[in-house]
């Protein structure tokens, strides 16, 4: 039997929904996500690591650590043959949404995270370690295909909006595979896809993430609309000619700016 659905057969563990319970069991899509985090000697936190088919390669290839939390007190417990077996892997029953990361490490020391994660809060994690981007030196995540597509999305496509911004004004950003329902247990019904976020050196363009969030919200808000609608409430009487100011079309939608503009636009916002 796999070792996935044996763990969990020992330990009474049947997937639930309502945590976005779906068990890698393909080995080889788990070895490719390994090998792309390259983790050796690193301090990597692991999300949702379930009964462990991904804390178990990670183990394997030498990280200094393996911190791994995880919400369910049944995988949890599901982990101990693996605590048994290494040293290095510390496990912590908690809400990924409520820790502090930057309790987890030394000061100075970067995180690694590598993660399968619950989808239903892919998004608010990511934007949660955003806002502490120092912290961490890589993420290799894997989300539903479409949340991915939106990270690495180039301006002018329709993934394009705030996610994207945000992600690559702080971050290199990577699509690296498609995996398809087939590689878990139990098999959702979308497609996953890996991606990998290297953080810049500093920020591409000057700005502050309490800037450009809120204001990538509001010119994003309603896709279709004119940018200079959605923004009368950053810009006032003066949005048609700041946007004309900075070369952008009175027509233009929020899709066709570029993360140097959005950066500019934010740095000027009144909200
Ligand atoms: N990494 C494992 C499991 C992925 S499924 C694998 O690839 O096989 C997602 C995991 O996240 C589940 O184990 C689920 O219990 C856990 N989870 C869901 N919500 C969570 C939260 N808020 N904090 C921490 N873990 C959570």
């Amino acid at each position: 039997m796999n070792y996935v659905k044996k763990i969990a057969a020992d330990y009474n563990i049947i997937p639930t929904k309502k945590l976005g319970q779906n068990f890698l069991i393909d080995e080889s899509v788990v070895a490719n996500i390994v090998f792309m985090a390259n983790v050796s000697d690193a301090t990597v936190l692991e999300i949702g690591p379930g009964v462990g088919s991904l804390t178990r390669e990670l183990l394997k290839a030498g990280p200094k650590k393996v911190i791994a939390i995880e919400f369910d007190k049944n995988c949890i417990t599901g982990l101990e043959l693996l605590k048994n077996q290494y040293l290095n892997l510390e496990t912590i029953n908690a809400d990924a949404l409520k820790i502090q990361e930057e309790d987890l490490v030394a000061a100075n020391e970067k995180i690694k995270v590598v993660a399968n994660l619950p989808y239903n809060i892919g998004t608010a994690l990511l934007i949660k370690w955003l806002k502490k981007i120092n912290l961490f030196s890589s993420f290799t995540l894997m989300l539903q295909k479409e949340v991915v597509d939106r990270i690495v999305a180039n301006k002018s496509t329709s993934a394009y909006g705030g996610l994207s911004v945000i992600c690559q004004w702080l971050c290199c950003t990577e699509k690296l595979f498609d995996i398809p329902g087939e590689a878990f247990w139990p098999a959702p019904k979308v497609t996953s896809s890996v991606v990998n976020l290297i953080p810049h050196s500093k920020p591409l363009y000057d700005c502050t993430l309490e800037k450009l969030e809120p204001f990538l919200k509001m010119a994003f808000a309603q896709k279709r609309k004119m940018l200079r609608n959605n923004l009368k409430l950053a810009f006032r009487e003066e949005v048609s000619k700041i946007l004309e100011e900075y070369g952008i079309l009175p027509t233009a939608r929020a899709e066709e700016l570029s993360i140097d503009q959005f950066c500019k636009l934010a740095n000027l916002s009144y909200k």
